[in-house]
């Protein structure tokens, strides 16, 4: 970045300059959690299944016997508690926030877990958002986890770059979907993880395509699959289908039981972090 264009602020910017290689901006998680591993699900776009993606893949790790938490960091657009039928409110003690659990165990923290009306919409300015996000991380009471997973706001704003550059990430995996205008944002995205030195785990094609009910045809519904992945040369980690049940068990609270083979490349790669 030319000295000119810096403001001197590297929170606020993504840029990977030598000033910015000489400062760490990480911050530690509260001292009563032991995390592992911890992996961001971002998309460029919203609505292209990162929610749905980050609850299947956390449900497959808690099922192959690993302590899963999700940090639903899309605060604007909270999924995560409906989708694993969490209707609790969050609680505190003087250790901190505690999150709520699921019926196998995955710990869950979530704005809609705060507000006393769930139609009520979050109208917070970005820094304030972030602000929050940093205290999921920071004051919840995680305990010990194998995996913690952060679903991101869809986008390359303030949210996307605290995690970055707060959070001591393993990767990011990038959901992306087989249409021209998603793959243009995917790559917005890509793009930042790589200024910012992030490790891209790999990329989902989540909506890839339909099997059709009578015949097992593939139909492409959103035309042919993308190539992200091969021009930023990241790993294609799956192609899942648009799956009704998928829909419905996020719809009523039971993506905990949704199980798909498709994940299974996904998952292992997280295994070997
Ligand atoms: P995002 O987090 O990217 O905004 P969501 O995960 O909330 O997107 O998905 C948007 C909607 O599409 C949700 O209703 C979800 O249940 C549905 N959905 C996501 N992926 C699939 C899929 N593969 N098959 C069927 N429905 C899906």
């Amino acid at each position: 970045m030319s000295k000119e264009s810096c403001s001197g602020n590297c929170a606020s910017c993504a840029s990977n300059c030598e000033e910015r290689k000489s400062e760490s901006l990480f911050e530690p998680t509260g001292e009563f959690n032991d995390i592992k591993h911890i992996v961001a699900v971002v998309s460029g776009k919203g609505g292209v299944g990162k929610s749905a993606v980050t609850s299947t893949l956390a449900a497959e790790l808690c099922r192959r016997g690993y302590k899963v938490g999700i940090l639903d960091a899309d605060i604007t657009g909270p999924s995560i508690p409906k989708a694993f039928g969490i209707t609790s409110r969050a609680m505190q003690n003087d250790t901190g926030i505690l999150p709520a659990e699921t019926k196998n165990g995955i710990k869950i923290i979530s704005v809609n877990m705060m507000l006393s009306d769930l139609e009520q919409p979050v109208v917070w300015r970005g820094p304030v958002i972030a602000g929050l996000v940093k205290q999921f991380w920071q004051d919840v009471v995680w305990g010990d986890l194998d995996y913690l997973l952060i679903d991101c706001p869809p986008g390359t704003g303030d949210v996307p770059l605290t995690i970055f550059q707060t959070i001591r990430l393993d990767g990011i995996i990038m959901v992306t979907s087989p249409q021209d205008l998603v793959s243009l944002i995917v790559k917005k995205a890509l793009n930042m993880a790589k200024m910012m030195n992030i490790n891209i785990i790999g990329v989902i094609e989540n909506m890839s395509y339909i099997v059709c009910p009578d015949c097992g045809k593939r139909i492409n519904a959103f035309g042919e699959s993308g190539t992200v992945y091969e021009d930023f040369s990241v790993k294609l980690l799956g192609k899942l289908p648009i799956d009704p049940d998928l829909a419905v068990m996020m719809d009523n609270g039971a993506v905990e039981h949704y199980e798909s083979e498709l994940l299974s490349e996904a998952v292992s790669e997280m295994e070997s972090l």
